[in-house]
Order: C-alpha cells, then sequence, then structure tokens
C-alpha cells in the first residue's frame, strides 16, 4: 500500500490541477450547498485543501538558512514541492492555505460547506492527513479556550450546527471514538474499548452501537466532552505507552432534524403534507493519526507486527482511495475498522473534505510529498451524495392514531346524538300518534253526537213542518173566519153607508130647504121690487116734472128682466126640487144596490149641487146688482126729500133696499115648499113646532128652527111666531146652542122677523139686542155673522129704538163684525150703519129731540165709515156715502168729520161720485156747514 500510494502520487502530479480551476466557485470546497432535494443528489468529488504550518521554534532555527520545501500559490490554488533548488513540482488543490492562514478563514472553506450540507440531509466527512506535527489536530480540535480565534474545525461546526438545530424537534447525538490497532476505543467512556462496528445489511450504513451517544443540549456541553475526549485520548494513549498521533481520533455526530411538511415531497415530487419527513444525518470529523511511517521512527521499540497493526487502517484508506481514484472495481473498505467506518465518506453518499497538513520543513520533504500525493488521489474520488430524508411514520401514525381516537370520540358521541335524536323522535311520534289517536277519539264522538243532532233536527223539522201545517189550516179557517167578518162586516159597512146616506139626505134636505128659502126671498124681492117699482112709478109720475134725469124706464127695462130671471130661477128651482125628489125615491130603493152605485150617485148629486151653488151665486150677484140699482132709485127718491127738508116719513119707511123680506110680500109667491110647511103648519100647530125647538134631539132643533125659520119669513107667521113665544126660543137659541147651523139659522129668523116694526120693539124688550151682541162677538162663521148684521141692520132702521139699541151695544157689536172683512158681512154693517145715521138725520130734522152729536160718532164708527168711504165694493161704498151725507146734516157731527178724515171724504164724493144726486147732496152739505167752509177755507180747497 505504501508503494501503491507513492506510485499513485508520482503518477498523477497535476491531474486535476486544470479540471478544480475551472470551479466557479473557489471560496469554497464543496459544490453549491443547497442541491436539489432527492435521492440521489448526483456527484460530489471529494474536495482536497493544504495547509502549510508555520515553522516552529525548533524549525526556525534549524531550517533558518533553508527556504521552505514547500512554495505555495495560493491565489492559483497551486503548491510546488521544491525536488532540488531548482527544480519543483507544482499540484493543484482545491483550497491552499499559507501558514498564515486563520482558523477561521480553513473553516468556512473547508468545513463550513460540509456541515451545511449535514444539515440538509446529507452525510458528510471532514478529514485532516499528514505528517504528526503538521498541525492536524490544530486544525481540526483546537478549543480556542484562550483566544477564541483559535477555535477549531470541531467547536466551529458545532457551534453551527447547534445553531441550525431546534432544541425541540431536533435531537444532536455525539460519540467521541478512538482508532488505534484497530480497536476502536470510547472517548467518551474509556472503559469502552474494542467497540464494534455494525453495518446495516440493507442500507450498509456504518454504525457503532457500543459507543457513547451524548446528546448535546448546547454548545458548552460539547466543550466538555472535548476536554473529557481529549483527556482520555491523553490517558489511553499513556496507559498504552504510544503517542496520541499514532491513534485515529473520529468524532461522531448524529443530527435528527424535522423537516417543515412545506418543505418535504414524496417519491412522486408530488406534496405530502400529511407525511411529517425527518432528516438523520451524520457527520463524521476524522483525526487521522501521522501519516508518517511508524517504522520509520524507530524508536518506539515496537515490532514490526506492531507497526503493520498500527499502520493498517491509513495503509488500507490509502489502498481505498486508489482504488476509487482509479474507479478500480474492487475497494478494500472492508480490510480495516477505518475504512469501514469511511465507506460513506470516500465513494460513498457523503460529502467530503480533505485537508491535508503539511511543515514547511525541506527535511521532511518525503513525508511532505507523501501527503501532497494522498491529497492529490483524495481529490479524484467521486462521492455520490445522497440525502437522508425518511418520512416520519412513527409520527404520522400517531398523529393518525390521535386524529383516530378524535374521530372515534366524535363519532361516539354522534352516534350517542342520533340515537338519542332517535330516541326523542320515536317519542314524538308516539306522542303525536297519541295525540291523532285521541283526536280520532273526539271526531268520532263529535261525529256521534252530530248525528245525534242532525236526528234532533230532524226530528224537530218534521215538528215544525207539523206545525207549519197546523198553521197553514189555521190560516185556511181564520181567512174563512175573515170572510165571513167581512161579509159581516159589509153589512156593517152598508148601516154605516145607509147612515152616511140619511146625512147625506139630511144635507140635501139642508140644502133644498136653503133653496127653497132663497127662492123664496127671491120671490119675496121680486115683490118687493114689485112693489117699489109701483111705489117709484107714483113717485115718479109725482116728481117727474123736476127730476128730469131719473132714468125711469132704465129701471122698468130692469125690473122687466128682473123678473123674467126670477120666473127662470124659480122653473130651475122647481126642476131641482123634482130631481131632488127623484133622487131620494131612489136611495129609499137603492139598499140593495152596490156601494158603487151610491157613491157616483151622491157624487152626481155633489156635482149638479155645486152646480147649482154656482148658479145660485152667480144669480144672487145678479139680484145684487139689480137690488143697488133699485136703491139707486130708492135714494134718488130719499135724496130729493132732503133736498126739499121733508120731514114726512118715506114710504119707504125704516127698511133699507137691503131688507131681505118685505112685511107686505104676499103668500100668492109661495112656492110649493113653503106650502107644505104651511100644511105642516096648519096641522101640527106652531106650539107643538115651536116646542121642537127646545128638544133634546139636535137634529129635531135644527130641524125645527130651519121651519120655524121659513115660517117667519111669512109676515102673516110672523106675529103669531112671536105671540107663541117663537122670538123668545129662537133668542135663547142663539144664545145657548152650540151649533153653528142652529145659530145661523135661528139668526135669520130673528133677522126676518125684525123686519116688522112691532117685532122689533118686542125683540129689544126681550134683550135681543145683547143676545145678538154676544153672538157678534163671537160667531166665526161668516153667514152667522151676515145674519147677525141683518137683524141689527133692520133694528138700526127704527127711530124709536136708536138709543137703547147703541146703550144695548148694537153700534159695538155692529162694527165688532168688520173683523171678518167677508164682503156681506161688510154689506150688512155698512147698510146698519146708513140705517142708523139716516134714522138720527130725520129724528133730528124732525124734532129737533137730538142735540148732541151722532152715535155713530161716540160709538167710534166713524173711522171705520172714513177707512170705508171709498171701499170698493159698491154696496158698501153707497152705503158709506149716504151714512157721511146723513151725519153731514148737523152742524153738531161737521166737527168730528172734519177732524176724523170724513171731510176729505165729502168732498171726494162731491167730485168723483158716479151718481150725480149723490154728488149734488154732497156738495150741498159742504156748503151748508160753515165748519166745513171754514176748514176748506182754512186749508186753502177753492170749493
Ligand atoms: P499533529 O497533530 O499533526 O501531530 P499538532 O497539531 O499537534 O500536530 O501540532 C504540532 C505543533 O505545531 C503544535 O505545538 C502546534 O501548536 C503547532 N502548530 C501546528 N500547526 C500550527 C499552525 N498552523 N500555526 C501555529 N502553530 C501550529
Ligand atoms: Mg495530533
Amino acid at each position: 500500500m505504501k508503494s501503491g500510494a507513492q506510485s499513485a502520487a508520482a503518477a498523477a502530479p497535476t491531474t486535476s490541477a486544470t479540471s478544480m480551476s475551472s470551479r466557479p466557485r473557489s471560496a469554497s470546497l464543496s459544490a453549491p450547498r443547497r442541491s436539489s432535494a432527492g435521492k440521489n443528489d448526483g456527484g460530489a468529488r471529494v474536495r482536497v485543501a493544504v495547509r502549510l504550518r508555520p515553522r516552529n521554534a525548533e524549525e526556525l532555527v534549524a531550517d533558518a538558512d533553508f527556504p521552505d520545501g514547500v512554495e505555495l500559490q495560493p491565489e492559483l490554488k497551486r503548491l510546488k514541492l521544491r525536488k532540488n533548488n531548482w527544480d519543483s513540482e507544482t499540484y493543484q488543490f482545491d483550497e491552499v492555505f499559507p501558514d498564515t492562514a486563520s482558523q477561521k478563514r480553513v473553516y468556512e472553506v473547508v468545513a463550513k460547506p460540509v456541515v451545511e450540507s449535514v444539515l440538509d440531509g446529507y452525510n458528510g466527512t471532514v478529514m485532516a492527513y499528514g505528517q504528526t506535527g503538521t498541525g492536524k489536530t490544530y486544525t481540526l480540535g483546537k478549543l480556542g479556550e484562550e483566544d477564541c480565534a483559535d477555535r477549531g474545525i470541531m467547536v466551529r461546526a458545532l457551534e453551527d450546527i447547534m445553531a441550525d438545530t431546534n432544541p425541540e424537534n431536533d435531537t444532536v447525538y455525539v460519540s467521541y471514538l478512538q482508532l488505534y490497532m484497530e480497536s476502536i476505543q470510547d472517548l467518551l467512556a474509556p472503559e469502552r474499548d474494542n467497540i464494534p462496528i455494525a453495518e446495516d445489511p440493507k442500507t450498509g450504513d456504518v454504525s457503532v452501537p457500543g459507543a457513547t451517544l451524548i446528546q448535546l443540549k448546547d454548545y458548552k456541553s460539547f466543550i466538555g466532552l472535548l476536554q473529557t475526549g481529549e483527556a482520555n485520548r491523553v490517558a489511553a494513549n499513556t496507559k498504552l505507552n504510544t503517542e496520541s498521533s499514532r491513534s485515529h481520533a473520529v468524532l461522531l455526530v448524529y443530527i435528527k432534524k424535522h423537516v417543515k411538511a412545506k418543505e418535504s415531497s414524496n417519491e412522486n415530487g408530488s406534496r405530502n403534507s400529511r407525511a411529517p419527513v425527518i432528516r438523520r444525518s451524520k457527520l463524521l470529523i476524522v483525526d487521522l493519526a501521522g501519516s508518517e511511517r511508524v517504522d520509520k521512527s524507530g524508536s518506539e521499540g515496537i515490532t514490526l507486527e506492531e507497526a503493520k497493526f498500527i499502520n493498517l487502517s491509513l495503509t488500507a484508506l490509502g489502498k481505498c482511495i486508489n482504488a476509487l481514484a482509479e474507479n478500480s472495481p474492487h475497494v478494500p473498505t472492508r480490510d480495516s475498522k477505518l475504512t469501514r467506518l469511511l465507506r460513506d465518506s470516500f465513494g460513498g453518499s457523503a460529502r467530503t473534505s480533505l485537508i491535508t497538513t503539511i511543515g514547511p520543513s525541506p527535511r521532511h520533504r518525503g513525508e511532505t510529498a507523501s501527503t501532497i500525493l494522498f491529497g492529490q488521489r483524495a481529490m479524484k474520488v467521486e462521492n455520490m451524495l445522497k440525502l437522508k430524508e425518511e418520512f416520519d411514520y412513527k409520527s404520522l401514525c400517531r398523529r393518525l392514531e390521535a386524529d383516530l381516537d378524535k374521530l372515534i370520540v366524535e363519532n361516539e358521541r354522534h352516534v350517542k346524538a342520533v340515537v338519542d335524536a332517535e330516541e326523542e323522535l320515536h317519542d314524538k311520534l308516539n306522542q303525536a300518534r297519541s295525540r291523532v289517536a285521541e283526536a280520532e277519539g273526539k271526531l268520532a264522538s263529535a261525529l256521534g253526537e252530530m248525528s245525534l243532532e242532525r236526528s234532533r233536527y230532524q226530528k224537530d223539522t218534521e215538528e215544525l213542518r207539523r206545525q207549519a201545517l197546523h198553521h197553514v189550516n189555521d190560516i185556511k179557517s181564520l181567512e174563512k173566519k175573515l170572510e165571513e167578518n167581512a161579509a159581516g162586516l159589509n153589512s156593517q159597512k152598508e148601516r154605516e153607508i145607509h147612515a152616511e146616506r140619511i146625512k147625506h139626505e139630511e144635507e140635501i134636505t139642508n140644502l133644498a130647504d136653503n133653496y127653497k128659502r132663497q127662492n123664496l126671498n127671491l120671490s119675496e124681492q121680486l115683490q118687493i121690487e114689485r112693489t117699489l117699482r109701483l111705489q117709484l112709478e107714483e113717485e115718479l109720475s109725482a116728481l117727474r116734472s123736476s127730476s128730469k134725469q131719473v132714468p125711469e124706464q132704465c129701471v122698468a127695462d130692469q125690473l122687466t128682466e128682473l123678473k123674467e130671471r126670477l120666473d127662470k130661477e124659480r122653473l130651475t128651482r122647481e126642476n131641482l126640487e123634482l130631481e131632488l125628489r127623484m133622487l131620494q125615491n131612489k136611495e129609499n130603493y137603492s139598499t140593495g144596490s152596490t156601494e158603487a152605485i151610491k157613491n157616483e150617485e151622491i157624487l152626481n148629486l155633489k156635482k149638479k149641487l155645486d152646480e147649482e151653488s154656482k148658479q145660485r151665486k152667480k144669480r144672487e150677484e145678479e139680484i145684487r146688482n139689480l137690488r143697488y140699482q133699485l136703491a139707486q132709485s130708492n135714494e134718488d127718491a130719499e135724496i130729493k126729500r132732503i133736498e126739499k127738508g121733508g120731514s114726512g116719513r118715506s114710504s119707504f119707511g125704516s127698511d133699507s133696499p137691503l131688507n131681505l123680506h118685505r112685511p107686505n110680500i104676499l103668500r100668492d109667491t109661495i112656492n110649493g115648499q113653503r106650502a107644505t110647511i104651511a100644511k105642516l103648519f096648519e096641522q101640527v100647530g106652531l106650539q107643538k113646532i115651536l116646542s121642537l125647538l127646545e128638544s133634546e134631539d139636535a137634529d129635531v132643533r135644527v130641524h125645527a128652527v130651519k121651519v120655524v125659520a121659513n115660517l117667519a119669513a111669512e109676515e102673516a107667521n110672523q106675529e103669531k111666531i112671536v105671540e107663541a113665544g117663537g122670538l123668545k126660543s129662537l133668542l135663547v137659541l142663539l144664545g145657548n146652542s152650540e151649533d153653528e147651523t142652529i145659530r145661523r139659522v135661528a139668526a135669520g129668523a130673528i133677522a126676518n122677523l125684525a123686519m116688522n116694526e112691532k117685532n122689533q120693539e118686542l125683540i129689544m124688550g126681550q134683550g135681543g139686542i145683547t143676545l145678538l151682541a154676544t153672538t157678534a162677538n163671537e160667531a166665526e162663521d161668516p153667514q152667522t155673522l151676515r145674519m147677525v148684521a141683518g137683524a141689527i141692520a133692520n133694528l138700526c132702521g127704527n127711530e124709536t129704538l136708536q138709543v137703547k139699541l147703541r146703550d144695548e151695544g148694537g153700534i159695538k157689536a155692529l162694527l165688532g163684525m168688520v173683523r171678518t172683512r167677508h164682503p156681506d158681512v161688510l154689506a150688512q154693517v155698512a147698510r146698519g150703519i146708513a140705517n142708523f145715521a139716516k134714522c138720527e138725520s130725520r129724528a133730528v130734522s124732525q124734532s129737533g129731540h137730538r142735540v148732541g152729536r151722532s152715535l155713530l160718532i161716540e160709538d167710534g164708527a166713524l173711522p171705520w165709515i172714513v177707512a170705508n168711504a171709498n171701499n170698493e165694493s159698491s154696496p158698501i161704498r153707497r152705503h158709506i156715502e149716504l151714512a157721511l151725507c146723513h151725519l153731514a146734516q148737523h152742524e153738531v157731527n161737521a166737527r168730528d168729520l172734519a177732524t176724523g178724515g170724513a171731510l176729505w171724504e165729502l168732498v171726494r164724493i162731491s167730485r168723483e161720485c158716479s151718481r150725480e144726486d149723490i154728488r149734488n147732496l154732497a156738495q150741498k152739505t159742504l156748503n151748508a156747514s160753515s165748519v166745513f167752509q171754514a176748514e176748506l177755507r182754512r186749508l186753502h180747497v177753492s170749493y
């Protein structure tokens, strides 16, 4: 082996020089540190550096005159080995350290790349080779306790390793061994000797299981370990009686590093974050025994056999490196324990740096050359780096177990929850079922109740239907009864109708009576008018010479016409009466006839009555007109009498032209009705008829008073009636009766009786004026008031009764009746006033009794006289005009007339009155009165 090494060194002195120079990185012996992760990182040549030790004290003296045996060209990483003074050989290395090179730079260039590679998961080896005393231990094992700059590779490597590992996850174990004469000793436990080497048959990994493994917790503990190891090495060598330079020291550092998941990868290159990865790498720092041959020393006293044994490991290493350098198919790794320990470092999977140490002394030129050649051969050794990475299945398993446990726990909880939920659901289902069953039960009972209820309702319905049938029957029977009742009611109705009919008959009778009376009146009037006409004719013939303008012929014509009309009237009345009788006869036989026919007949009758009433009114109006025309003739005569200053009683007597009856009317004009009453009168007797006036039966009283009124219209009867107490009875009726008809008819009868002068005194004597005044104040019916006013007006025409009449309220009663405003009533009032004024005037002019002013003025009649002097109704106007003229006849009244506004009315009459005679009378009167003249003068009215 020695010769092989030498020959090898000589054979290739510069072989690697050129190849090494092409490397890009000069600062490091290693290839780029961070190679890609993978099982094999490819080839990595063993890096070799040379370090020259400075001359020591001995050499400085002994070799003072000699230059160093080597010449370094560090910048070229070359070393020149002097052969002699003129010749040298140049060798290229990965690095060349001069004697001035610092420990730090040597570490960084030689060892640091390997340390970093180990920390990345590769095995690594840093080994020092060289002659004893050249500085191997200095370079590797210097502790630097005195000067930190002296710290060797071991200390610095551990510093870096400890700095780069995490004490919580990663582990760093150290063994420190010594190999001497093929025996491994544990430097940390010196008693352990001859420790065997173990090899993994599968992987071929070499281990020393018997060696002490100390886990490093911190850097300081490592220093202690090195110190212990160094001390033990010295002690062991002393014990063996050898120098430490004869043994190999091997520091084994085991690193287990956990790689972060994201940095790991599986074989397929895909990420596997679930499997943790650990890297188990190993760093060997080997301080080899001196490379000089043992036998060379010769002073140690060892046998040749011993010497062979001491050199065995180093010789075997040389052989292996040679084999590797020459790519020999056989590398005798197993020849020594050292080569077995370094099996992975040379030709294996580790990154390996070799530092060769040489001394400067030219005296050791042979040893230096041998070291250089060893280095040169080592540079040819190619290693195949392999990442020492594995999945942490145990950890993964633990984690998975933990996960599994967690899942089991969760699963158990879930199962429990599911079971609970199922039980709850089951309970709820049971509850729901029971509720459904309950509800079904309720439903069934409700249905039962409903069916019961329905049958009850059906029963009720049947009952109601039966009752309804009963009701229908009842209704039918009621209807029957109703029909029967209706039949009864019809007869009742008929009775009512009969009563009604009787009533109608009575009314008709009344109406007929009225007509009869009116006809009678008309006849009487006609008689009166005839008489008047005759009288007028007489007077006219007497006055003909002086009165040129009296329309005698005109009056005569009118009277003729009037007579004709009256005849016509009478004819009509007779027809009516005939019709009435026919109707009465019809009604007598119509009890069986229908209600409709009765009604129709009644309606027809009413219609006819209405027509008759209209006709009657029309006739009355005509008669009124004729009366006024007659009155005018009468007045003409009167005016003439006044003008003549005549004092004699006129042929007209006290009666006004408006008297209803004339006492001298004879019964030759009495119609059939009157004849009937006369017959009644004869047969029944006046006394009997008058007694009926006091009958309890109101109807009887009504009929009786009507009969009496009719009788009273006859002058012949008037005296008889009064003598028989009829006047008294009539006055009682007038005063006591509530019945308006009775009062009206009674008043009419009294008025008739009042036409008779003798009767007038009797009426007054029996308090008639008081009763008439009372009726005048109380009655509202205009016809009643007309009768009352007519009666009083008749009484007013009696000169002898004037004072009494006035004292008993006759004038005031007369004036009170103007409240009705009915023209018929007003006309009677005006007639009464005119009568009264005329009588006053006559009394004064005849006897000169009365000297005081008019009783009319005394009783306040003047304002009404003045107000109505120009009344639009001609009958009223004429009466008032005449009354004013009569009043104005006496000077005693003049003052009142002048102040009361009557003067102006007289002036108006004297100017405007359509009747010339009245106009002249008024004129005369005004001229005769000095009072009037003075007043007119005072007011500058020219007259
Ligand atoms: P070896 O282990 O190779 O037998 P050592 O490391 O024991 O050699 O060194 C021998 C002596 O040389 C020691 O006293 C050491 O201090 C010294 N020495 C070695 N190398 C150097 C250096 N580079 N600088 C200074 N002194 C050194
Ligand atoms: Mg040493």
